[in-house]
């Protein structure tokens, strides 16, 4: 079956008393099938477990399948989620929090060495984009590094897009600015790491994905491409459509960030 688009999907979720309509219920038995690639069985149930809170809560408060779909779908969902649970880390920092090394100006975590940035969902890659734009014609991270993320300032290297940087760039920290430096630049020093909830995060979005299948597609960008688009001077549409990634991409940051939590 061809998947929907997502106007489709609000379209066939508003009718609700259509026989054979989808409800947040059924979303939530395809939640309970769903496998992600790659995550294995405790992370995936982890993640499971969160996202299925989420669906009872919308089941409570009778939000409409339509919003339920379209939260899943952009993003939006993973986002709150991934929040929800770091706000629960920082209730009792661990010691990569306490000790980290982050400060206004330290940037070589914006060098976004191999051009990809990171995987992020529709909902991060529009904000980031329309934050960005205003910066088109501007110059920009990459006149401090070549390969800097385009929002950067490239003085005072701080975040021109602060409130809308993406789940990763709020989830990565060190105890170890050198170490940045050097990975940076190809290096494999430990120190630097992301925390546990946007692991949490990409799992979530990627239930969202399998849930979702024939209802709408779910897509995930690259964050590079997205502010390079946007600093390049293309709308918000042109921009996404460039930086999508294949289906492939979030299946592998769900591995990637499993590996790197047990390493
Ligand atoms: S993660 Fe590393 S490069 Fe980024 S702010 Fe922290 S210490 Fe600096
Ligand atoms: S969006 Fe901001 S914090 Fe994230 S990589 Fe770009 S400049 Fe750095």
């Amino acid at each position: 079956m061809k998947p929907a688009s997502s106007r489709a999907a609000r379209r066939r979720a508003q009718k609700g008393n259509t026989p054979g309509a989808i409800t947040v219920a059924d979303i939530a038995g395809r939640v309970a099938k769903a496998k992600v690639k790659g995550a294995g069985k405790p992370q995936e149930d982890r993640a499971k477990r969160i996202l299925t809170s989420f669906l009872q809560t919308a089941q409570t408060y009778g939000m409409p399948v339509s919003e339920v779909v379209a939260e899943m779908a952009s993003g939006k969902a993973a986002w709150r989620l991934g929040h929800a649970v770091r706000d629960e880390i920082m209730k009792a920092p661990p010691e990569a929090v306490t000790n980290a090394a982050c400060t206004q100006g330290c940037a070589f975590c914006c060098i976004l060495s191999g051009g990809e940035g990171g995987v992020i969902t529709a909902f991060e890659a529009t904000q980031l984009h329309q934050a960005a734009s205003p910066l088109a014609g501007q110059p920009d991270g990459r006149a401090w590094h070549p390969e800097a993320c385009p929002a950067l300032d490239p003085e005072t290297r701080s975040c021109r897009a602060y409130e809308a940087r993406p789940m990763i760039c709020r989830s990565f920290l060190s105890t170890d600015a050198l170490a940045c430096e050097s990975n940076a630049a190809g290096g494999t020093e430990k120190g630097a790491g992301l925390l546990g909830s946007h692991l949490d995060y990409l799992v979530i979005h990627a239930l969202c994905r399998q849930a979702l299948k024939g209802i709408t597609q779910v897509h995930s960008y690259s964050m590079a491409a997205t502010a390079a688009s946007a600093v390049a001077g293309d709308d918000t549409e042109t921009g996404l459509a460039k930086a999508r990634h294949k289906p492939s991409a979030l299946d592998t940051a769900c591995r990637d960030a499993v590996r790197a939590a047990q390493a």
